[in-house]
């Protein structure tokens, strides 16, 4: 959009703050992102300010909006390591009527239906630090929690925060500074993990919180997983650089009524963790119903088994969905979901049910495909349920 003095409203990513997830570039209806080895970026001669990549970004870096006379080249962002100051650019421009510029940034642009978050979730708070200004924190606790000698290394990592404020809500995630790899350029992209400690901590009263990390051993260009490795071979009393906390929609209504609908795979527990545990402590006689479908390949590789099977059944329903353990015939998420169809579909007609799912993208498109083959018209019901906020993804 450009103005009568010749200003327009530039998209840009925040390369502080974006974690190189590719999420932006798959859902760009027109081809508008592009990225190098370095940057994410905007194709100013392309974007038409649709707002369909603000959703589904992980950490709001899409969020970015500057305005100029002369939009900044795809070559320009390209080199970028922070953006640019609007404030600067908008004094560059001799003649500038500020008021206008304003206005143009205040333009909000929407076309696909945006998650929101339940109404009566709690106001989280987001980016309370920077990647300027980490949170150093120091780690209280490490262990693996798939059973030894399986495929499947995870972590459930305990980091004391001392005397710092890291407000974080149950669904939120944080940002991990990792080291540089050696003879690296730039400093690395920060990388999310979901909390999946509640809000009061993950020892109540205490001021920390609990991550759970999947190890990857190969990261598809031939090395480990840079932060995740990194992360899995901290030791107690060791320190790590935190940024965030980050994401304001995928979060748990605050009402003991509502009916929680958790599917995930892998590490997409860690949300869904942090959320059953602020119901035990908090909430523990609902009388919503906590359900969760869970799957995995194996008993052994999934993560958390031993505390979850000792949770009480009166609190939570577990579903678990594995695909490759012997005796039991093979199951994904997407089956479990099938066989409970009817139950779920009911559900969902309830307007204080909420569903979300976590883990990994494959598991999403698996699910979606069973909900559009089993509910009437599904699509219409995404996006109610979606404005309504009782409709979370979060795949990486
Ligand atoms: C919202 C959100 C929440 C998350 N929560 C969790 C969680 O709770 N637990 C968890 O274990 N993980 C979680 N993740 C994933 C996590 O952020 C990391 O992506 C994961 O740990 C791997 O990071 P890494 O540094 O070990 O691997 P990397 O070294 O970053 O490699 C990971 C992937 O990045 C790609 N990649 C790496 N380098 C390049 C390059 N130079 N060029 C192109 N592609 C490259 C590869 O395809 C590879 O598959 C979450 C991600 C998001 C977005
Ligand atoms: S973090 Fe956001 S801006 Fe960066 S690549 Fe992912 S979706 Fe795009
Ligand atoms: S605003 Fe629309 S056109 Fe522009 S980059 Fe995002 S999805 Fe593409």
């Amino acid at each position: 959009m450009m103005t009568t003095s010749g200003l327009l409203r530039q998209h840009l990513i925040d390369p502080e703050v974006c974690i190189r997830c590719n999420t932006c570039e798959e859902t760009c209806p027109i081809g508008a992102i592009t990225h190098n080895d370095d940057n994410y970026v905007v194709d100013p001669s392309i974007c038409a300010s649709c707002g369909d990549c603000l959703g589904p970004c992980p950490t709001g870096a899409i969020d970015s909006w500057r305005v100029v006379s002369t939009p900044y080249s795809i070559d320009n962002q390209f080199v970028w390591e922070v953006l640019p100051d609007n404030e600067d650019e908008l004094l560059a421009e001799p003649g500038t009527d500020d008021v206008e510029a304003l206005e143009l940034l205040a333009v909000a642009h929407q076309s696909a239906p945006r998650a929101v978050a339940p109404k009566s979730a709690s106001t989280p708070r987001i980016n309370v630090t920077t990647r300027r200004d980490p949170i150093v924190a120091t780690v209280a606790g490490n262990y693996r929690i798939t059973a030894p000698g399986t495929e499947s290394d995870v972590h459930h990592i305990v980091l004391d925060l001392g005397s710092q404020a890291l407000p974080v809500l149950e669904g939120q995630s944080i940002g991990v500074l990792p080291p540089s790899r050696p003879n690296a350029e730039r400093s690395p992209a920060i990388r999310l993990y979901s909390v999946c400690s509640p809000r009061d901590g993950e020892r109540p009263g205490h001021n920390n919180l609990a991550l759970t990390v999947k190890r990857v051993f190969d990261n598809g260009l031939g090395q480990p997983g840079l932060a995740s490795n990194y992360l899995c071979d901290l030791a107690r009393g060791d320190t790590v650089r935190l940024v965030g906390p980050f994401g304001d929609t995928f979060l748990m209504p605050m009402d003991p009524a509502a009916n929680l609908i958790m599917v995930c795979t892998g590490t997409g527990s860690a949300p869904f963790r942090a959320m059953t545990e602020f119901h035990r402590r908090h909430l523990p006689s609902g009388p919503g119903k906590l359900w969760l479908f869970f799957g995995a390949r194996t008993r052994a590789e999934l993560p958390y088994f031993g505390p979850l099977m000792k949770l009480d059944r009166s609190l939570i329903e577990i579903e678990l969905c594995l695909s490759r353990e012997d005796g039991v015939p093979a199951r994904h998420v997407q089956d479990g979901i099938r066989d409970r169809l009817e139950e779920l579909r009911t559900l969902l007609d309830q307007d204080n049910t909420y569903l979300y799912l976590c883990g990994v993208k494959g598991m999403e498109r698996s699910v979606r495909a069973v909900l559009n083959d089993g509910i009437v018209d599904w699509e219409i019901k995404e996006s109610t349920l979606l404005v309504e906020g009782r409709l979370h993804v979060e795949t990486y």
